[in-house]
Formats: C-alpha cells, structure tokens, sequence
C-alpha cells in the first residue's frame, strides 16, 4: 500500500527496525548520517537502498527539517555508495518516491539506486 507522505513517523517501519538491528540487512555503507543496503526485491542488477539514520517520513519531511548536516551528510553518503560501488563510470539513477503518486511504500526516507545495466526510459506509466 502506497504511503502518503504527509503523515508522522512511524517507529516501526521496517527501515526504522533495521537501523535498530531489530532486522537484518546486507549492508554496503554505514556512517554517522546513513545507512545503504541492498534492496531485498531489486528491480535492477544493482539495487541499492540509501536511508537517513534520523527519522524522517520521506523526501518532503527531511528536506523540509532534517539539519544542514544531516543533508550534507545523507546526499555525501548516497554519492559515497555509489563512487564505491564503481558506477560513476558506466552510470547509475537515484529515485526517491515520496507519497502517494509516486507510490511510497516504506514510510522512512529512502533513495533507491538503480544500475548494473542499461536503464531505459526514465518513467514507464
Ligand atoms: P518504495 O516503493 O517505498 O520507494 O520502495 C521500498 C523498497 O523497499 C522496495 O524496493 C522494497 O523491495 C524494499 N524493501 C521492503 N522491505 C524491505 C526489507 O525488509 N529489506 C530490504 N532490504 N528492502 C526492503
């Protein structure tokens, strides 16, 4: 069920358990802002998840109140995953769905990174 973005955080998210070590991940980057693991349904070759460690709904939420530190911090770590991963070269796309429409189903900020092959057209509707 697609989440809608406007509404308060919920602590038992499943992303909230997994940086509580409550649920496992296979994990590829931790750091004082975040946390990226591999997506346990991926939807490319490489399918990574990248999760701010404080507690933020989505997109809106933390773009509108996380710190300048805590942005700084998450948009270095989703670059940092994928530098290491190798795929500045050949390439790679972020997606961050938020809300409804763009059906949101884990109600914790995640960017997903897609790559590993060629990715075709940006929306298939
Ligand atoms: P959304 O649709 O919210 O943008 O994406 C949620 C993503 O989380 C999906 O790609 C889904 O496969 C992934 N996901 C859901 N539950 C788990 C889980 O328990 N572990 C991991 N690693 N990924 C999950």
């Amino acid at each position: 069920m697609p989440i809608d973005a406007t509404q308060p955080y919920d602590d038992n998210n499943i992303f909230a358990r997994i940086l509580r070590g409550e649920l496992p991940s296979k994990t590829v980057y931790d750091d004082e802002f975040a946390l990226a693991f591999h997506d346990i349904n991926p939807q490319a070759p490489l399918h990574i998840l990248v999760i701010p460690k404080g507690a933020y709904v989505s997109w809106d939420d933390f773009s509108a109140r996380a710190s300048d530190a805590e942005i700084a911090g998450f948009v270095r770590a989703v670059g940092q995953v994928a530098r290491d991963a190798g795929l500045v070269a050949p390439g790679y796309r972020l997606l961050a769905n938020t809300g409804l429409d763009s059906h949101q189903e884990v109600p914790h900020l995640h960017v997903h990174i897609f790559a590993g092959q060629k990715l075709g057209p940006m929306l298939a509707i």
